[in-house]
């Protein structure tokens, strides 16, 4: 090699394309990554410190990537963000008209064409199909139920940066209960969060936020959301002067999935839900950004709290 090529490069690289390299593999689509042995690691360190952080009287349920697409239809998701949804598709029809499909692929058609829709939905959020489940329970107790659910999750938001992939992880802690209990609740787990930041040694702000309701009428969505403070974030930033990630979001989500499923006490009355948000793979990604790639040099208060 010619000392010339040895010379630095002048072009400005995205300080994150290192990071990422020792993170995840390509798989040939934005947003949709093979995760190396390093990553998973943290990931799995970070699950069982968030398993730690749980309400002893929290039931588990651990959800698959797909979900009833009437359920989801029912929550109202097509009105808020039809533009994330991914549905399950199929070939259906009698053996003959799978087959002439499936042959068009081969002979350069478009097999696509003759996929319709299946009655699966790839989740896009892991507290979705918990409220019909309750819902299928009859009445909620007094005092309320709490829950510890996951999902991996698809949203079509197609992206090169680290912290916007197709296809993630969502951890949550879901409340359901009387209106006090749910804001107490929410509040709670905004200041655990902080400090559960703090022993992580991640540089972090709590803020008010909006979901990213689609088209013009979601504008007005927002901005009624950020009135009533519905919606708060953990925000992370990945490196000094970045533009902070939402790694945590808090969520009330008050009657609506109440209404929506018939979710009410012994009396009748309708409940409040609220949910707590842990984007696996953002605090994963972050933790990398912020204490680099060699785990034997993150803070030792961060060691302590994973376990490492
Ligand atoms: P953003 O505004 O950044 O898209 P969001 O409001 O869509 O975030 P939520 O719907 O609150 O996010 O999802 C809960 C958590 O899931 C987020 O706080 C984040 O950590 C994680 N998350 C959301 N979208 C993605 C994504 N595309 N890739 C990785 N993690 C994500
Ligand atoms: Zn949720
Ligand atoms: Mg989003």
């Amino acid at each position: 090699m010619s000392a010339s090529q040895t010379q630095p490069s002048i072009e400005v690289r995205d300080p994150l394309e290192s990071i990422g390299a020792a993170l995840f593999q390509p798989l040939g689509v934005d947003g949709v990554y093979a995760r190396t042995a390093l990553y998973e690691d943290v990931v799995e360190h970070l699950s069982a410190l968030i398993s730690r952080q749980r309400d002893p009287r929290a039931e588990v349920l651990r959800f698959p990537p797909v979900m009833s697409r009437r359920e989801l239809e029912k929550s109202g998701y097509l009105k808020s963000f039809p533009n994330l949804l991914g549905c399950v598709c199929a070939l259906h029809g009698t053996e003959g008209e799978i087959r002439t499909a499936a042959d068009a692929y081969e002979s350069g058609g478009d097999w696509t064409q003759s996929l319709t829709a299946s009655d699966l939905v790839l989740s896009p959020a892991a507290c979705y199909p918990l409220y019909p489940l309750v819902g299928r329970r009859g009445p909620v107790p007094r005092g309320g139920l709490t829950f510890d659910v996951a999902a991996d999750c698809f949203r079509k938001e197609p992206s090169r940066e680290l912290s916007r992939l197709q296809s993630f992880r969502m951890r949550e802690f879901v409340r359901v209960g009387p209106p006090a209990e749910i804001a107490a609740f929410r509040e709670h787990w905004m200041g655990r969060a902080e400090r559960l930041a703090e022993q992580l040694a991640l540089p972090c702000k709590l803020d008010v936020a909006s979901d990213p309701f689609f088209g013009r009428v979601g504008q007005v969505m927002a901005v009624s959301q950020r009135q009533q403070s519905l919606k708060f974030e953990l925000l992370i930033p990945y490196f000094p002067g970045a533009e902070p990630t939402a790694c945590m979001s808090f969520n009330y989500h008050r009657d609506h999935f109440g209404l929506a499923w018939g979710l009410a006490d012994g009396a009748g009355e309708v409940v409040h839900t609220a949910c707590v948000a842990f984007g696996m793979d953002r605090l994963a990604v972050a933790l990398f950004c912020v204490h680099g790639l060699d785990l034997s040099r993150w803070p030792g208060s961060a060691r302590r709290a994973l376990a490492l």
